[in-house]
């Protein structure tokens, strides 16, 4: 009996498998660390045999654990680290040198010159991105130029480029398979998302042969087989991972949202089956295509989220454990006039700032730690809330309601200021390994093991439901004084 759906989530800092059942339960995970290089300031690698290994790794290790037999997985969902890039001999599998992951900022130069050369607009309307390094395009270029055994397999038609994605699939199906989906395709700044293709201009542009990459399939449709224990199992959904939370999190209509919280926050709109250009920084990226049918999403980000908590738990030495900063935010009625702008690494949107840096004001003697933490708490709320005003301003609607995921959206505090502070509702579900339930929904939806969305939104069970509460109104002119803290961050001002 086929009764579970694999979840490969292959991501930043570890490879995770988990096995899901009919009613969308996690029935046993493993989780495989990951070794970062950072071989220079600003570059990050990995390598490729060790994420592969890894991930194979986890699985093997999850199937063991649980006792799940190969014959009882109907079939596999990949979710990765997007954007990260592998080049390999198409003759061996070897790769040409590490991966180069999504932080690096080594190709900056090259998007500069783009920029320079009055490419941006152009970038945007083929790629809904911006140019710059964190997409794949510039470092597969980077690759071809920079490391000799690339330039000479590339000369004899030798070789292979793609995402997390690709070269998973690559290795598991032993070499046979090079695909990749169009979610992570519309990271690589390489793919037309009007057209659904690569793009010859934007290949010819970065000098990157167009047969090196990876043919383009569904987020949700069987791919190949892979061969487990000598039991044959479709991989039949893939996506990038914040597209596969949005898919986990069963925003399925248009103006359907999900923040996650993690480190930093990642905001994502389902925006329908039309293209939406962002006016205020936003990414336009495609969600999904099921049955050859695209839809898309507006994306937008803020760099540190958890971050602040950890840095005040860390750095500062304010608590013990990150889940702490819920007591003692409760502690006080409020920040006490602090305000805490958490811009560590620059400020994202709508700011554009790189160069704004992190701080505290409103200072006071009677200030304490649970003033400060707080702040920090509340900061989060209210960057998420000036993202999803920006796709309010974009798309003509705000949202009615907030899925959320990810480790601070544990922080029930932090829940409620969010929920005051956007009007309508924050929902939280049972189950926050929701990048992996997405792969895996894709997968289980292309064998028929579900039947349809529906039946997908059927399956998620809510933890709890956070609603707008009487400090509505209050909490909106709180954020007056968060711009203004914001304005005394900004780099322009002398930091
Ligand atoms: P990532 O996947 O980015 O590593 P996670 O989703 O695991 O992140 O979340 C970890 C982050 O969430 C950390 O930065 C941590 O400080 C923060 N965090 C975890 N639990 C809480 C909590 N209860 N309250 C506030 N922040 C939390």
């Amino acid at each position: 009996m086929r009764k579970y759906i694999l979840a490969l989530d292959q991501g930043t800092t570890s490879s995770r498998a988990i096995a899901f059942n009919s009613n969308g339960k996690s029935a046993g995970a493993k989780n495989v660390e990951l070794k970062q290089i950072f071989p220079k300031p600003g570059w990050v690698d990995q390598d490729p045999e060790e994420i592969y290994s890894s991930q194979m790794s986890a699985m093997r290790r999850m199937l063991d654990e649980t006792g799940i037999k190969a014959y009882e997985i109907d079939s596999i969902g990949i979710t990765n680290q997007r954007e990260t890039v592998v080049v390999w001999d198409s003759r061996t599998g070897e790769p040409v040198c590490n991966a180069i992951v999504w932080q690096c900022r080594r190709t900056a130069p090259i998007c500069e010159k783009l920029v320079k050369t009055g490419y941006t607009a152009m970038i945007k309307e083929k790629t809904g991105l911006v140019p710059d390094a964190y997409f794949s395009g510039t470092k597969i270029k980077w690759i071809l130029e920079n490391i000799p055994k690339a330039k000479e397999l590339s000369e004899q038609g030798n070789i292979m480029a793609g995402t997390i994605d690709s070269w998973l699939m690559y290795k598991m199906s032993g070499g046979k398979v090079h695909a990749t989906d169009v979610s992570n395709a519309s990271r690589t700044m390489l793919f037309n998302i009007k057209t659904g293709k690569w793009d010859d201009e934007l290949c010819e542009i970065l000098d990157i042969p167009m047969d090196i990459l990876p043919k383009v399939v569904d987020s949700s449709g069987i791919v190949f087989e892979y061969e487990l224990d000598g039991v044959k199992i479709p991989v039949s959904g893939i996506a990038g991972d914040q597209q596969a939370a949005l898919f986990g999190q069963t925003c399925f209509e248009k103006g359907d949202s999900k923040n996650t919280y993690g480190t930093g926050c990642f905001i994502l709109m389902n925006i329908g089956k039309d293209i939406i250009y962002s006016n205020g920084g936003l990414l336009t990226t495609i969600a999904w295509r099921i049955n050859g049918e695209t839809e898309y999403a507006l994306e937008g980000s803020v760099f540190n989220a958890g971050s602040t908590i950890q840095w005040l738990r860390d750095n500062l030495g304010f608590m013990e454990n990150a889940a702490d900063s819920q007591a003692m935010a409760e502690s006080v009625n409020d920040s006490g006039g602090v305000y805490f702008v958490p811009a560590f690494t620059g400020l994202g949107t709508p700011y554009w700032d790189m160069y704004a840096r992190g701080s505290i004001t409103g200072l006071t003697r009677g200030v304490t730690k649970a003033h400060i933490v707080r702040a920090g708490l509340e900061a989060i709320a209210y960057r998420t809330s000036e993202v999803l005003a920006v796709m309010e301003d974009d798309t003509g609607a705000m949202p009615c309601r907030l899925y959320v995921d990810g480790g601070a959206s544990a922080n029930g505090f932090l829940m409620q200021f969010q929920s005051d502070l956007l009007g309508f509702e924050i929902i939280r579900p049972v189950i926050r390994e929701t990048t992996a339930l997405g792969a895996a929904f894709l997968a289980g939806l292309a064998t028929g093991f579900w039947k349809s969305k529906d039946d997908l939104k059927n399956l998620i069970e809510t933890d709890k439901i956070y609603r707008p509460s009487g400090l509505c109104g209050m909490r909106k002119k709180t954020m007056i004084g968060w711009r203004e803290a914001v304005a005394r961050s900004k780099g322009d001002i002398g930091f």
